[in-house]
């Protein structure tokens, strides 16, 4: 039937000498009359109405309950954001960063969680797409910043000479407030956290604007002397071109490279040499992402990887236990 009045409405049509086109977006909800009321089929059919918008207009879309909780759920996220910054329910969970010659821990990455008050503990997946489209990742992201610069300056100051390094991940719309550079430069100021210790974790996508020219403020955090690295290397399609053109210091290489280490595919292992082999050509360190095991750790070893991250090494945990690994004296 939604085909039919589609194709019904398809054909253009003359009114007053101007040739007119119209279209349609269908909502389809299908329900058992006894389980539900008029109103709850029209909400229903409205909400599949703008996934057919959604989808490209002129078409039908069928009701789909599971989409529609996801949705639910994506706006009762978006509605507690703000709130939930403000009522300091976010937490910065640390994972540690690993030299592969000897599994010393060089830095940590800063991974926030939410406590959500109805939903419970959300990862950042759950999350940080709708903060980017609020742009509440904009106060969030300066709330892990200052968190993570108040650790990470706190330990140091405690073991001199020991130079931990903190990483923070920064999200596309972040790299484009134009409040960053001074955001940056003031949360250091405030917590003493010395700025060749920060690192920031950028996606290409971040790291170039939609013309794909730089981002201004790129150069002026390298200039603070801040450490800028490549977030996920090796999944976008750029042509690396930019590489050179940008103040890098760091390349992280996807954990789904890494995760192509797994078995004996020579081609993965080839891939991986080779983009380290490049990084190194251009100054940068190269840290492998998602290692979970001692065979990955090899290959990487093997192909003169600098630095490593993953559960093989340790998973993220708070603070209080994070210390508590960074503190235990080594052999
Ligand atoms: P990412 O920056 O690539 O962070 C690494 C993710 O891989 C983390 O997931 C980490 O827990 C997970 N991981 C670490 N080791 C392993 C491993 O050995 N195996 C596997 N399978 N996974 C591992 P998480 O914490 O869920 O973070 C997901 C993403 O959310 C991050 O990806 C990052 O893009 C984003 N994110 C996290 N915190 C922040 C933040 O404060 N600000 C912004 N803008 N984004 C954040
Ligand atoms: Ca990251
Ligand atoms: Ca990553």
């Amino acid at each position: 039937l939604a085909d039919s009045v589609l194709a019904a409405l398809a054909p253009p049509f003359d009114v007053d000498g101007h040739r007119l086109v119209v279209s349609a977006s269908i909502g389809v909800v299908e329900a058992r009359v006894a389980d539900t009321t008029p109103a709850d089929v029209l909400k229903a059919a409205d909400v599949t109405l703008y996934w057919a918008k959604a989808d490209g207009r002129n078409r039908w879309a069928r009701y789909d309950p599971e989409r529609a909780a996801a949705d639910l759920t994506r706006y009762t996220l978006s509605a507690t954001l703000a709130a939930g910054i403000e009522r300091e329910e976010f937490e910065v969970e640390y994972q540690p960063i690993v030299r592969l010659s000897d599994s010393g821990v060089v830095g940590i990455e800063a991974l926030v969680r939410w406590n959500h008050p109805t939903l419970g503990r959300l990862g950042p997946d759950r999350f940080i797409e709708v903060a980017e489209e609020t742009g509440a990742i904009v106060p969030l992201g300066r709330h892990v910043l200052r968190e993570a610069c108040t650790r990470a300056a706190g330990w140091n100051a405690a073991h001199p000479g020991a130079d931990l390094f903190v990483s923070v991940n920064l999200a596309v719309r972040q790299a484009h407030d134009p409040a960053l550079v001074s955001d940056v430069a003031d949360v250091l100021a405030e917590t003493g956290l010395p700025a060749r210790l920060l690192q920031l974790e950028l996606t290409e996508s971040a790291l170039l604007g939609p013309a794909g020219r730089p981002v201004d403020a790129i150069s002026a955090l390298a200039g603070l002397g801040i450490r800028i690295a490549v977030d996920d290397f090796g999944t976008g399609y750029s042509n690396l071109g930019y590489l050179p053109r940008l103040p890098l210091h760091s390349l992280k290489l996807a954990g789904v490279l890494v995760e192509g280490l797994r078995g004996p595919a020579a081609g993965a292992g080839r891939i991986v040499t080779s983009l380290i082999a490049l990084a190194h050509s251009l100054g940068l360190t190269v840290t492998g992402e998602g290692v979970e095991t001692t065979a990955q750790a090899a290959q990487l070893r093997a192909a003169r990887c600098d630095l490593a991250q993953g559960w093989l090494y340790a998973r993220s945990a708070p603070w209080s236990e994070v210390v508590v690994e960074l503190d235990r004296p080594r052999s």
